[in-house]
């Protein structure tokens, strides 16, 4: 069967690693609109060069722009079994766009899971981020350490703190994420397709929690 799925969360609520996790054990690819856009700017593509600053400033990429990199990747034939999108979307205009591209190939989504953590766990786990300055690849002293200390995994770039993982900047962060996701959230479960996960808890049991969520898909 396919399982189209999108996964929702706040920065540091541990989506990337839940969504790793799920797509291996339903044997899904693994779909990161953020990975996508760092192979484009790490290859100096047109994309990349127009999508660098904002990344490196870590601002949304435009709307557009980010979909046509998707787009291209759900082209490729290991999607047509379905997918777990991580970072996507972002806006309404992109729920938009995305349901557009799925009308196009006669598919729709089948769930939108909702990966949740308080402010407080928040901002305890992006205390511990780190990111490449080359390749904007991101890091967790924790959950995640790169292999040789301060450097990229990828592309042996210097990890740095960045400025909005700063307790106040978190705090401002989260905010804006969640005023710009509401609409999103709504909009989803209106159309019956969200389903919430609790992810304050260690990396174990969240993921139980999402494997509970996505019972019966
Ligand atoms: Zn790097």
């Amino acid at each position: 069967m396919t399982k189209r799925l999108v996964f929702l969360g706040p920065p540091g609520a541990g989506k990337g690693t839940i969504a790793n996790r799920i797509a291996a054990k339903f044997n899904l690819p693994h779909i990161s609109t953020g990975d996508l856009l760092r192979k484009e700017v790490a290859a100096e593509t047109e994309v990349g060069k127009k999508a660098k600053g904002e990344m490196l400033r870590g601002e949304l990429v435009n709307d557009e722009l980010v979909t046509a990199v998707l787009r291209k990747r759900l082209s490729q034939g290991d999607a047509a079994k379905g997918f777990i999108l991580d970072g996507y979307p972002r806006t309404m205009k992109q729920v938009e766009l995305l349901e557009n591209a799925l009308k196009e190939i006669g598919e729709k989504l089948d769930v939108v899971l909702h990966i949740d953590a308080s402010q407080k766990t928040i901002i305890k786990r992006l205390s511990n981020r780190r990111q490449c300055k080359r390749c904007g690849k991101l890091y967790n002293l924790v959950s995640l350490p790169p292999k040789n200390k301060g450097r990229c995994d990828v592309c042996q770039g210097e990890l740095f703190q960045r400025k909005d993982d700063e307790q106040e900047a978190i705090k401002k962060r989260l905010q804006a994420y969640g005023q710009r996701t509401k609409p999103i959230i709504s909009y989803y479960k209106e159309k019956g397709l969200l389903r919430e996960v609790d992810c304050n808890g260690e990396i174990e049991e969240n993921l139980l929690n999402a494997e509970e969520a996505l019972k019966g898909i």
